[in-house]
């Protein structure tokens, strides 16, 4: 069964692409490049990059278009709502295929208070055993480097450490005058932390300036395992808020209790006949269209997983019953609460009958499951156990004709992507990373469960995309105490060269 699930996946994926740069070249100049790149990391590292300030986006912005400029790319400013975007371009080849790279440029809010170094815009090194660190000096990376030493700092590993991989990749090739094998366009985005809201517009105006072959995505993180990792695609996102009403005012629960509904009871027994004890989802309709076939199923099955090991990091003792494994669980949307509120808990409590109970809802959504649909059978759903719904505050009459009153408000954000893993694209992809770690040291998965704001670029321009993932797993994104594994860096820029120095056709 192993021999002929191992035979499987070679057939699928061994397409042959022609790749210039010998492997061993490759690495040569990982280590010859790596502790430059470093230290061009340590430069952008130390620019403040939250996406809400206008001088920091300013700040970002011309030191990409330094560096890109000074790898004889083309620079251009593209504005969408006054918000700013940077487009680098370089044709290497005449009538070769473009390859549109997509680099997240800004990084969360930070804390100061909240880091174990005085700036997270002043990247430290550091070398860790358990949660104990020390700090090592960056002169130290010239003598000789701990792959397991980590760089900390804001946006080390949310994205500008596989920026600075891609860029100084793009820089050694240019330096050994070697090639690219195909034409690339650059796309930066400095708003991604907030959702790039003027990015699909963006890609709406600038059809023909933003036009390629295909895009990969220098953003995420990598599995459990840490092997280099492709993604092939993200779970959209919906999020609804459900606010269930009672009495007027919070009621004295003496006075009232026996008397007055409380909504707590009310949006309980709605939101529990949601799912069944096993976790699926009992909305009627709500996994509709997916079907995954047991070819796909092996395919997604590829990534690594050792299910006890995952169950003990999490500390459960079972997981929910929606697909076999965790990459298959991922295929599917969810349906959480990602928040409860009714009155007031803990030093606060009080003895009152809550005069209203509120829970918001994420869903995450795959292709087969359009956010407007999964609203509206959440919706309907709700109608179907007698609530009577509302889009605002209910109104006296309302309260009087209705016993079970609902406001229900929902957004819709980034959209689901998809691209087949034995697509041409992955498969090019697949055999650069082959050519360079060798066939089963990398990861190709289906799903992120998470959300990327890509589709704009893929259902406006048509092209496939997949995200290159560097950064280590434990990497403590959008948290304090960010961080990026030198040797996750040191890869990276094989990743890079290996995908730059293969032919796209
Ligand atoms: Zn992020």
């Amino acid at each position: 069964m192993k021999k002929a699930l191992v035979f499987f996946i070679f057939l699928v994926f061994s397409t042959s692409f022609g790749q210039g740069l010998k492997a061993e070249k490759i690495h040569q100049f990982a280590d010859e490049y790596f502790v430059e790149g470093m230290f061009t990391l340590k430069e952008f590292l130390q620019l403040p990059n939250i996406g809400s300030n206008s001088d920091n986006i300013d700040l970002n912005l011309a030191w990409c278009e330094n560096v890109f400029k000074a790898l004889d790319f083309e620079t251009e400013l593209l504005t969408s709502k006054g918000v700013k975007h940077l487009l680098a371009e370089k044709a290497y080849l005449k009538k070769s295929p473009t390859i549109l790279f997509y680099l997240q440029i800004d990084g969360q809010p930070v804390d100061f208070s909240k880091w174990n170094q005085e700036n997270p815009f002043d990247p430290v090194l550091k070398e860790c055993i358990g949660n104990e660190c020390t700090n090592i000096p960056w002169e130290r990376l010239s003598q000789k480097f701990n792959p397991d030493w980590k760089v900390f700092a804001r946006s080390a590993s949310d994205s500008k450490g596989p920026a600075i991989a891609f860029i100084q990749a793009l820089r050694i090739l240019h330096e050994k005058k070697i090639n690219p094998r195909f034409n690339i366009k650059v796309i930066m985005d400095f708003q991604e932390e907030l959702g790039s809201p003027t990015l699909p517009e963006l890609v709406r105006n600038n059809r023909n300036r933003l036009s390629a072959d295909a895009m990969l995505i220098m953003d995420g993180t990598r599995p459990p395992a840490n092997l280099p990792t492709l993604t092939f695609g993200a779970r959209g996102i919906a999020t609804m808020r459900l606010t269930v009403y009672g009495a007027y005012k919070n009621l004295h629960s003496g006075q009232y209790g026996n008397y007055a509904p409380n909504p707590v009871f009310n949006l309980s027994r709605l939101l529990g006949s949601m799912k069944d004890e096993e976790g699926r989802v009992l909305i009627p309709g709500y996994y509709d269209g997916i079907e995954l076939t047991e070819d796909q199923k092996n395919l997604i099955n590829t990534v690594p997983e050792n299910k006890e090991e995952l169950l003990t990091t999490l500390g459960i003792a079972k997981n929910e019953a929606i697909g076999k494994t965790y990459q298959e669980a991922l295929q599917y949307p969810s349906l959480n609460v990602r928040g409860l509120r009714a009155a007031w808990v803990e030093d606060e409590v009080r003895t009152i009958i809550p005069s209203e109970a509120l829970a918001e809802i994420d869903m995450r959504l795959v292709p087969e499951t359009p956010a407007e649909r999964q609203i509206q059978l959440v919706t309907d759903f709700i109608r179907s156990k007698e609530f009577h719904i509302l889009d605002q505050e209910p109104t006296e009459d309302e309260r009087k004709k209705y016993a079970k009153l609902i406001k229900i408000e929902s957004r819709i954000g980034s959209r689901p992507f998809r691209t087949p893993l034995d697509s041409h694209l992955g498969n090019w992809l697949g055999s650069a990373m082959a050519h360079v770690f060798g066939e089963g040291n990398f990861i190709r998965m289906q799903s992120t469960g998470g959300s990327q704001p890509i589709a704009p670029f893929i259902s406006e321009l048509g092209i496939p995309a997949i995200s290159v993932r560097i950064p280590n797993p434990d990497n403590s994104i959008h948290a304090p105490n960010e961080n990026l594994r030198l040797g996750n860096f040191h890869e990276g820029l094989k990743m890079c060269l290996g995908t730059l120095t293969q032919k796209y056709d």
